[in-house]
Formats: C-alpha cells, structure tokens, sequence
C-alpha cells in the first residue's frame, strides 16, 4: 500500500499519522518547522498548542467532554500525550504545552512506518493519497493552492491568546486556591480585588504597553473571547467575566468581595500561570 502523505504535523497531522501507523498503514509527514515558522508557532516539535493549554472539560455531560473519551477509546495519541503531561485544572484538561509537543513528537519518531520529512510544502501533492492538516496559520503558498483548488475566498477565524501572569508576581498572601464553578480540585488562583483595586487593574491595563497586532490578526473580535486589553477600553464596569459566571467570589483573607472583579488563573508550567475567564476556556 502506498504511503499516506500528510502535510502539517500540528495536533491533527499528528494524530491522522498515528492513527494510519496503528492500523498498518504507512505515512510521509511534512513539517515546516524549524525551517519555517508561521507567526504564532514557537517550538519545533509537533503539536505545538498555540494558544490556551487547555482542551476544555473532562466532564462527560456536555460534547468536549464526550469527543475527548471517544477519541480515548480510539487510542488517540493527543490524548496520550495530554494525559502524560497534564498539568492541575479543575474539570479540564490542560497540559504542559513543550512537555506535550516532546512527547508526541518522540512517539511518533519512533514509528517504524513513518518518515518525517522537515520541509514546507507549497503545492499539494498530485497522484497520492493526501491529508492537509496545516491548520489555521497554513502558509501562504499552500493557502494559495488550496484557495484555487476550492474556488473560494478565505475565511476568518476570530480569537485572543490568554494573558499570562508570572507566579512570583502574585501575592500568595492575598490570593487562595479554589476550583472553578465549585467543582474538581483547588487548582485555580484566585485574586479577589476590592473596587478600588480592580479599578486600579482596569486603567492598569489600558495604559499597558500592548503587544502589536500580527499580520494575520485582523481587528474583528469575538465577543465570546475578547482580550484583556478590549475588555479595559470598554469601560471600568465592563465584566470581565462570562456572565453566568459573574458573582461574588469567597475568599479567606478579607471580608469584602467584588461582584466580576476576580483574576483567576491555572498553572501551565512550574512558573508561569495563564489567567482562565475567557467563555471557550
Ligand atoms: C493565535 C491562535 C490562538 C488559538 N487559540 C486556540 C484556543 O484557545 N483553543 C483552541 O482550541 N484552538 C485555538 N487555536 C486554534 C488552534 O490552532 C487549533 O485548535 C489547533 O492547533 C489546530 O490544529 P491543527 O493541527 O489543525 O493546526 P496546527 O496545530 O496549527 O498545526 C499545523 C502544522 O502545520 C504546519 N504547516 C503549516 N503550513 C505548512 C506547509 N505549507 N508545509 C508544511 N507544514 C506546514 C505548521 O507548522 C503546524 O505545525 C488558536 C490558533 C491561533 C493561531
């Protein structure tokens, strides 16, 4: 049988590679990087989260939950990795992004039909079986190509990369753990603030040095996942919460608490924390 060309090992190359090997198949995966970077990617292994390190809920009452045990019982090699490098989120799973990309990067190294071949691909392959998995930062020339081939303008996809807050600069005196919505365990930071300290955070973050806006990213936002920054120049009452998770939040240390004026964040790596509130999270 002839080899499966797959081009993009990002989370789903990845995966359509694993899933050909495991059922005796044969596969050629194309990767751009380290040669190429597209202008969010930073690592060089394969499947490299890009953005939150978080695949949602664990929980099997809703439909990530239930896709994620699906793709379990398929033996996903995603959900491996994700199970050997998690890291402490409550109901979600989220993992240690460089830990995850090594480890799916060394299993599928390691695979006897597989050759990885380190180049970008800038016309789709003729004559052979072909899964384009280079996702949504595919590079120009093949987003040309693939632009021809479906007669079809692109598309646009909307999002905001979370916030991340060093550990050493939160207040360990002035913050608790807890779980999120009451549920899972005390994973998440919390750092409730007094009216005049979220006041003092908003124009904090409006006067902010702010990172510049890329060449893809262009300015139309998601309501549902908005960023910090936007939420700032809204106005000092804008909450910065969902609102079915707005409330008044508990903590141990101080008496008074503010209704929408909580930071809340889960650990990501040994010193950084990236901060949750976000709908999709
Ligand atoms: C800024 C940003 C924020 C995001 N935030 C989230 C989020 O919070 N939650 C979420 O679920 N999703 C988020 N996403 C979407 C995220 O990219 C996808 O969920 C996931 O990474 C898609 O997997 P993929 O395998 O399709 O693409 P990717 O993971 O992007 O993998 C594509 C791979 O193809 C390679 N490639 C591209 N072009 C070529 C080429 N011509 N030749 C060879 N290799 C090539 C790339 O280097 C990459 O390794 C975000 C994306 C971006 C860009």
């Amino acid at each position: 049988m002839e080899p499966v060309v797959i081009v993009g090992a990002g989370l789903a190359g990845s995966e359509a590679a694993w899933q050909i090997l495991k059922r005796g198949g044969k596969a050629i995966l194309f990767e751009m990087k380290p040669e190429v970077f597209s202008s969010a990617h930073r690592l060089p292994g394969f499947a490299e989260v890009v953005c939150s390190n978080s695949f949602k809920s664990e929980s099997l009452d809703n439909a990530v939950g239930i896709l994620k045990e699906e793709m379990r019982q398929l033996d996903s090699l995603i959900l491996r990795a994700a199970k050997e490098t998690h890291v402490p989120a409550g109901e979600s799973l989220a993992v240690d992004r460089e830990a995850f990309s090594n480890y799916v990067t060394q299993q599928l190294e390691q695979m006897e039909n597989l050759k990885v071949i380190r180049k970008e691909v800038k016309t789709i392959p003729e004559d052979q079986i072909v899964v384009l998995a280079t996702g949504p930062l595919t590079s120009e020339p093949l987003s040309q190509e693939v632009q021809k081939m479906a007669g079809s303008s692109h598309l646009f996809f909307y999002d905001a990369i979370s916030p991340i807050v060093t550990a050493e600069s939160i207040d360990r005196e002035q913050s608790f753990m807890a779980s999120r919505y009451g549920r899972g365990g005390d994973d998440f930071v919390n750092c409730p603030l007094e009216e005049r300290e979220y006041y003092a955070l908003v124009e904090a973050l409006r006067q902010a040095e702010r990172v510049p806006v890329r060449d893809f990213e262009k300015r139309y936002l998601f309501e549902g996942c908005l960023p910090i920054e936007e939420l700032a120049d809204r106005g000092k009452t804008h909450c910065p919460w969902a609102p079915e998770t707005c409330g008044v939040y508990r903590s141990p240390y101080r008496e008074t608490t503010v209704c929408c004026g909580a930071a809340e964040m889960r650990g990501s790596v040994r010193i950084l924390l990236q901060s949750v509130g976000s709908k999709h999270d």
